[in-house]
């Protein structure tokens, strides 16, 4: 937001109705986005209508709207996702949020209440008429299957190997786990461990929460700000101690490197850092061949390109060291694979399987790194599926929920069938929201890249 405080742009149903005159003026995404995003679509249909029937969108309309936003990150504009969430924060503001979905957004919590007694959890879930009492109340769609919680979490786990203490006097990689690996399925973060271990680096396991985006996508500003702040001083402790930064979840990393240093480089802070002239304002280009920075004229822009956005509250300078030194866990191992540091001694794996990179990945630009270390396996065969704007759906959370589930599998819906056509042995992505929806609506197996490579390290001499 521009004029967060200005007196409309504090008011949600006029921040949304801002978004639909610009989309509507602009109208790109009337068919760019038709087919992978809710909010679009609604966002034409309620604008031609109001056109035809000269009666306004109204103030509910506009509040249903805003929910349709899953922030994928997909439309070209980084300025409507951001105006989206302000006003669905500000909604929550003054609305407050449903206990079902603080229920359904606070992974650590129901980790600790279901898998406290997973056994009898997931016995109760089986049970036809306890689950649909169950979703029932959770508002949760009676066709989607319920969470299934592992006997033991990754952080447990990781307790139990020593992993969450640092150790003195080496250069560690801190491994930012993420809620979906650390308590739904710890195969993943597992696997991470083992590959990079394999390759001799050696793990830690940083006290750490939620990323905070599963918050942000509901609206929930106070606990989102909470996640960041605590992960933030975590994982810098680790930076200053010179440690390397990884996540295996790329919304965990879409969330850190994208959204929180949103804004942060127009900061008195950073722009005192690059000793800016008196009448810049420089920006980070590393694009621009030799130049480093982009120098735009601070006497013009100055009044426009504030750090006032969703993150302002957090110190620009932590949330840009953050953003910057994080890396995707596969990003790393192709660094470490082109500085020949990657051991490519695999066993044969002889099966078809197909790759989708999922939406917050790509919008990481990083390219596809796991694909070269992947293809490294003898016997694989890696079909890349999926163009620059399929999606599977999902939303995080949000396919679970009644009132989406049926459009979130709309929106899947070519992506599966282009999996349909390739009939492969299994499907590999990095995203555990993927990993769900594929579960429910395809046949096939589902593993996280880092499964693939831990399995092709086993039965191979080291
Ligand atoms: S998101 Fe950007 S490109 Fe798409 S309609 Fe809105 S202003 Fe235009
Ligand atoms: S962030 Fe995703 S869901 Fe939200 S408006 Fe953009 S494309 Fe649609």
């Amino acid at each position: 937001m521009n004029s967060p405080e200005s007196k409309d742009q504090t008011i949600p149903q006029k921040i949304i109705r801002s978004v639909v005159e610009l989309c509507t003026d602009c109208d790109t995404c009337r068919t760019l986005m038709d087919q992978d995003c809710l909010f679009f679509p609604e966002l034409y249909r309620l604008w031609d209508q109001e056109k035809e029937s000269g009666v306004s969108i109204s103030e509910t309309q506009l509040r249903r709207l805003a929910d349709l936003c899953t922030l994928c990150g997909l439309c070209p504009c980084p300025k409507i996702p951001a105006d989206i969430m302000e006003a669905k924060s500000r909604y929550i503001d003054r609305e407050g949020l449903p206990l079902t979905i603080r229920l359904l957004t606070d992974v650590p919590r129901l980790a600790r209440m279901c898998g406290t007694f997973p056994k009898l959890v997931n016995a109760l879930q089986s049970n036809k008429s306890i689950s649909l009492l169950l979703k029932r109340v959770t508002h949760v769609h009676p066709e989607r299957q319920l969470i299934m919680f592992p006997e033991q979490n990754f952080f447990q786990w990781a307790a139990e190997r020593g992993l969450t203490s640092r150790k003195k006097g080496e250069r560690n990689a801190a491994y930012f786990v993420g809620c979906s690996a650390g308590y739904l399925f710890p195969q993943v973060g597992r696997a991470t461990v083992e590959v990079l271990e394999r390759n001799g680096v050696t793990v830690y396991v940083p006290s750490q929460q939620c990323c905070g985006m599963p918050h942000l996508a509901e609206g929930n500003r106070n606990a989102t700000l909470a996640c960041v702040r605590s992960n933030t001083g975590n994982l810098l402790t680790s930076i200053e101690a010179g440690d390397d930064l990884i996540c295996s979840c790329p919304t965990c990393g879409y969330f850190m490197k994208n959204l929180l240093k949103e804004k942060a480089y127009y900061s008195d802070a950073y722009q005192h850092s690059v000793n800016s002239g008196e009448d810049e304002l420089r920006m980070p280009h590393p694009s621009h061949g030799d130049k480093k920075y982009r120098i735009l004229k601070k006497s013009i822009f100055r009044n426009i390109l504030n750090d006032d956005g969703y993150f302002s509250s957090i110190d620009p300078m932590s949330r840009i060291n953050l953003a910057e030194q994080i890396s995707d866990a596969g990003e790393y191992l192709a660094r470490l694979l082109a500085e020949e540091r990657v051991n490519i001694r695999f066993s044969s794996i002889t099966e078809r399987m197909v790759y989708f990179a999922p939406c917050h990945q790509r919008e990481q630009k990083m390219g596809r790194p796991y694909l070269e270390l992947l293809g490294q396996i003898p016997g694989l065969t890696i079909d890349s599926i999926g163009g620059g704007i399929d999606c599977c759906g999902m939303g995080g959370n949000f396919g679970f929920k009644t009132d989406f589930h049926e459009k979130s599998l709309i929106i899947g819906k070519p992506l599966m069938e282009k999996i349909r056509k390739k009939a492969p042995q299994a499907i590999i992505t990095d995203c555990m929201s993927c990993r769900l929806q594929f579960n429910h609506v395809l046949p096939y197996p589902v593993f996280h890249p880092m499964e693939i490579l831990a399995r092709a390290y086993q039965n191979a001499s080291s």
